[in-house]
């Protein structure tokens, strides 16, 4: 205490001298970090690859990132052997495959869908809710329903192996999500254009056999995925009832404007999930962050979460991130 008292001490006696404290005067200024006019994409697991290799086709034409992490989210929701995005996505216990998604644009505009069944986009119906709507989110019925509207073809999103699987876990029905295996791998996409303008966007099936109704952190602006252009952007996966209690990706997006690095703004995330989740030795949360000047980290709090980035300088490379425990 005593400690804290002198600080302040000390602080008030700097500011009375040089007009403003140190820190205060760094959060004053809003634009910290320049864009460097190159491209960047970042994306969460392995199928980040495909994923930027479709962004990157927009952002290396003069594309605009909101275009390009659309785009590039499309590639694994769309792929039936990928278990935990779109079509092929892992049920809920009674069968039922309900998306989550969300996207953000550099203005700040936001859509999002939640619990969307029988469309094999939801990222692309979370776009239209941004643009075609006052809303920022719809669940359920009414966002299938206006997906219809806006031209969607309903699909079948279970495929014979997601059933399979499904049948397979309800002999014994146990609801123990397990640490980085296939029952939970978002994509979370984060882009800069050769303007400098970040967007982002993050689309799942969520947990694998989910109690019906449930929605994790995907879908949710700030948990999810966050991004201000000003400073940059961050996503998630994992636990996603973990990420929403510390409203995960905001608080990175946070840590950044108050000058950390993009991997210590992750790892300063990841440690405020463990000190609030007592559990947290069972469970995986994983980060990602994409600055404005184009530096990019990522963190976790196990071993074994990976992600996707590519630059004109780096090509197209998958990283391990560095973990907690
Ligand atoms: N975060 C997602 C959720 O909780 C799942 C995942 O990323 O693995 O729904």
């Amino acid at each position: 205490m005593s400690n804290r008292r002198n600080f302040l001490k000390k602080s008030v006696l700097f500011t009375s001298i040089f007009g403003m404290a140190p820190w205060a005067s760094s959060l004053a200024k809003e634009n910290i970090y320049s864009p460097t006019g190159k491209a960047t994409i970042i994306s969460t697991w392995n199928h980040g690859i495909q994923a930027n290799e479709a962004a990157w086709e927009k952002l290396r034409n003069g594309g605009a990132s909101i275009d390009a992490v659309e785009v590039g989210v499309r590639v694994p929701e769309s792929d039936p052997n990928n278990t935990s995005v779109g079509l092929g996505g892992m049920p809920d216990r009674d069968g039922h495959v309900t998306l989550d998604a969300c996207i953000m644009d550099p203005t700040g505009n936001c859509g999002s869908v939640a619990g969307l069944e029988h469309v094999e986009n939801p990222i692309s119906v979370a776009r239209k809710v941004m643009t075609e709507t006052p809303h920022v989110l719809l669940v359920g019925e009414g966002a299938l329903m206006f997906a219809e509207e806006q031209g969607f073809k309903r699909t079948n999103l279970l495929t014979e192996s997601s059933k399979k699987a499904w049948k397979e876990w309800q002999k014994k029905s146990e609801y123990k999500p397990i640490i980085n295996i296939e029952n939970h791998d978002t994509i979370g996409l984060l882009a800069q254009d050769e303007n400098g303008d970040i967007s982002g966007a993050c689309t799942t099936s969520g947990l694998a056999f989910k109690m019906r109704g449930r929605v994790g952190d995907s879908p949710i602006i700030g948990a999810g995925l966050f991004v201000d252009n000003e400073i940059g952007g961050a996503t998630s996966t994992g636990m996603g009832e973990a990420i929403i209690k510390v409203a995960g990706s905001h608080l990175i997006v946070e840590l950044m404007r108050q000058g950390y690095e993009p991997e210590e703004a992750c790892k300063a995330a990841v440690e405020r999930v463990i000190k609030k989740e007592p559990n947290y030795r069972n469970l995986q949360v994983g980060f990602l962050a994409l600055r404005k000047d184009g530096s990019t980290g990522g963190y976790a709090i196990h071993k074994g979460f990976n992600y996707a980035l590519m630059t004109s300088a780096t090509s197209n490379i998958l990283i391990d991130a560095k973990f907690k425990v």
